[in-house]
């Protein structure tokens, strides 16, 4: 599959960054808001923004099952920041009548870095994408507090001062066809994250 086609759910949050990263990584883009475009996406992202907004759209756009569906049908899907607790299993620090889409068996801490608008920036190394580290943004951002044994962690927090009680947290994670970052590549122009979900979408093709 020369250009596998990659939806954002575009609800809520920063869908245009999404976008952009998701062309650039090879893939054609669309924006997913009803059913019928979710039905022909190979790879599904969920962006940064805020989960609580993003939960109470899927239920007004009625896409809340379908997208569930999806998941657990095992369509690839990367979530960031708000992605990510979306994707969890378990999250502290939720709305209790806030959704999970399920696909990640983790338990993740909403706002665990503080509620500050930067909350904290750090270079970090990820397992499965070369060249380098990466820059993490992080913006009232999750941490996993703990994962299954199916998960595999691709990324921790170095102990840098100023990462204080972020310091080995676990913040990039895969499972299967899932993946999710705590920070938000798609801020930052550097794409690899993105490739390397898109080569999940075309290795799942
Ligand atoms: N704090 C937000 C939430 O709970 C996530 C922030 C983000 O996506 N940058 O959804």
């Amino acid at each position: 599959m020369a250009r596998p086609l990659v939806g954002v759910l575009a609800l809520q949050g920063d869908v245009r960054e999404h976008a952009h990263a998701v062309r650039a990584s090879g893939a054609e883009f669309v924006a997913v808001r009803r059913e019928s475009e979710l039905s022909d996406v190979d790879g599904l992202v969920i962006p940064g923004g805020e989960s609580t907004t993003i939960s109470r759209l899927l239920d007004t756009f009625e896409l809340l099952e379908p997208v569930r569906k999806r998941i657990a049908d095992g369509l690839p899907v990367y979530g960031s920041c708000a992605g990510m607790i979306l994707l969890a299993t378990t999250v502290l620090g939720g709305r209790p009548d806030q959704h999970q889409l399920g696909g990640l068996d983790i338990t993740v801490r909403r706002n665990a870095f503080g509620r500050q608008v930067d909350s904290f920036e750090e270079d970090l190394e990820l397992t499965g994408v070369a060249g380098g580290p990466v820059r993490a943004v992080f913006i009232r951002a999750p941490w996993v507090e703990s994962a299954s044994s199916e998960v595999e962690v691709l990324g921790t927090v170095p102990d840098v001062p100023g990462a204080g009680p972020a310091a080995g947290r676990i913040v990039a994670v895969r499972q299967g066809a899932t993946l999710a970052t705590a920070f938000h590549p798609e801020l930052t122009g550097d794409i690899r994250v993105h490739r390397l979900f898109v080569d999940m979408v075309r290795a799942a093709a």
